[in-house]
């Protein structure tokens, strides 16, 4: 017989060190063997704003950010008061034949905040929950089958989402995905307008900036392609899911090229990083063609869609965006972070570009121009490609305590995704760690020397447990 589980303070106090063991027994122990790899297992105990804390006190500045999750920080005392409001209510909480309240502010929240087009929101658990939403919604307000997506997108990993994910080592495996959805090359409008010239398109689903590579669409390009969409009768969807929430420096990222698209995914930072929410913001024409009789009203939905906790959360977060300014700090400190970073290329032979808009930002690397450095890079990169880019990583969350991640499989991209309360003093901290691991990188054997070391005494340390 199992043991009834312990209190939860309990759990927190004796087993605080079994994460990783756990994760190992029950969870993905491929997962624990990339951890234990880079050198990232700790046993973290506590996240305190831009900060996670590990079980020996030390602090490791999170870039990370739970994948973008955490823009207000981590465990921000408004949200968690907000969240306790909605609990001490013991509201009326998943009505189901019927609406909370909390959800309909939520939504009326967002409306309001979103282009002219969007009227109504579609509650959802998480991205790719919303993206789901909005191929289903697609389809059955155009009547047609098809669904564009740019190559080297991410929409999410249920089988749909997958359908519009260009990148084969998250689709390999999994097929046969969902029929009649088709990758244009991300920037490229000719190629949109071919697939949309055969008139049966239902909707291009696009990130206004790609999380996968931090890749930022050229000048024109997302206003023509909403052009084009809709003189085809397709609809224009923004995946708003990464790039949403004042990330980029607007509240939304597609502020930046004044679009109005007919359906917006958005989640992540909406959770205030609490609890899992999503949500579709559609258009009335949208709402009216898909939910256009009472029979089916509810032809479409989730049990815990628009769940008081979840919309406490949402509405919380909000609220913080709002008093602390956070749209205009992350413009702001994305500027003073590219400022202090784009001198890089000039400086190092394999700092290829450094992009990002607000505090959404990437450095990608590139094999060095000629001698024997770059045989060795191209020699490592042959045998583990991206592998490159794990030389920053692996000494800034070691030497600098900085917590990032590869933009990708197979890229030699970096990303870091700040927290939009990021301290002043922390981009300047970062930028000077990104130097000085550089600096060390430049001398490549030596460099990768260290890093294979790493690794294996990563792995080793990873059999060892
Ligand atoms: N769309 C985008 C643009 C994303 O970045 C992500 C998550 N990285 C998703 C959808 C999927 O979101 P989730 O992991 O909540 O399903």
């Amino acid at each position: 017989m199992t043991d009834v589980p312990p209190p939860i303070a309990e759990i927190l106090e004796t087993r605080a060190n079994d994460a990783l063991s756990l994760n190992d027994r029950y969870l993905n122990p491929q997962l624990g063997r990339i951890v234990r790899t880079l050198g990232v297992d700790r046993n973290w105990q506590r996240g305190e704003g831009s900060y996670l804390i590990d079980e020996h006190g030390e602090r490791y500045l999170d870039l990370l950010s739970g994948y973008g999750v955490f823009a207000l920080g981590r465990n921000h005392p408004d949200v968690r008061a907000g969240m306790k409001e909605a609990l001490d209510a013991q509201s009326a909480n998943l009505p189901q034949l019927g609406v909370s309240v909390l959800t309909g502010v939520l939504a009326e929240q967002l409306v309001t905040r979103a282009p002219s087009r969007i009227t109504a929101m579609v509650t959802a658990n998480s991205g790719t929950e919303a993206v789901e939403a909005a191929i289903k919604l697609a389809r059955a307000a155009t009547g047609r089958p098809r669904i564009i997506y740019a190559e080297h997108a991410f929409h999410g990993l249920t089988l749909g989402s997958l359908s519009l994910n260009g990148n084969a080592e998250f689709r390999d495996g999994f097929g046969p995905l969902l029929a009649d959805c088709s990758a244009v090359p991300f920037g490229d409008l000719p190629s949109l307008e071919r697939e949309l010239a055969s008139g049966d398109v239902a909707a291009f689903i696009v990130e206004p900036i790609q999380g996968k590579g931090v890749n930022l669409p050229p000048p024109q390009y997302l206003g023509a392609a909403q052009a084009a969409c809709r003189a085809s009768g397709a609809l224009f969807v923004c995946d708003e899911v990464q790039s949403g929430l004042g990330r980029t420096g607007r509240f939304l990222a597609l502020e930046h090229w004044g679009l109005d698209p007919d359906m917006i995914c958005l989640a992540k930072v909406l959770s205030g990083g609490f609890v899992p929410v999503g949500a579709l913001l559609i258009s009335s024409q949208v709402r009216d063609r898909v939910f256009d009789a009472m029979e089916r009203g509810v032809r479409h939905g989730s049990t815990f869609g628009g769940n008081d906790l979840a919309a406490a959360a949402g509405l919380a977060t909000l609220r913080v965006i709002d008093n602390e300014g956070l749209v205009e700090r992350a413009e702001r400190m994305g500027a003073l972070l590219l400022e202090l970073t784009q001198p890089l290329v000039e400086r190092y032979a394999i700092v290829r570009e450094v992009r990002g808009l607000g505090l959404m930002w990437a450095i990608e690397l590139g094999a060095p121009p000629r001698g024997a450095n770059r045989r060795v890079w191209e020699g490592v990169e042959r045998r583990q490609p991206g592998l490159a880019a794990q030389l920053l990583t692996v000494p800034l969350f070691r030497r600098h305590r900085i917590f990032c991640q590869v933009a990708g499989h197979r890229m030699n991209v970096v990303k870091a995704l700040p927290p939009l309360i990021i301290e002043e003093e922390d981009i300047h901290r970062f930028a000077a760690a990104l130097d000085d691991v550089l600096a060390r990188t430049e001398r490549l054997p030596r460099a990768f020397a260290g890093l294979a070391w790493q690794m294996a005494r990563g792995s080793a340390r990873a059999r060892s447990r």
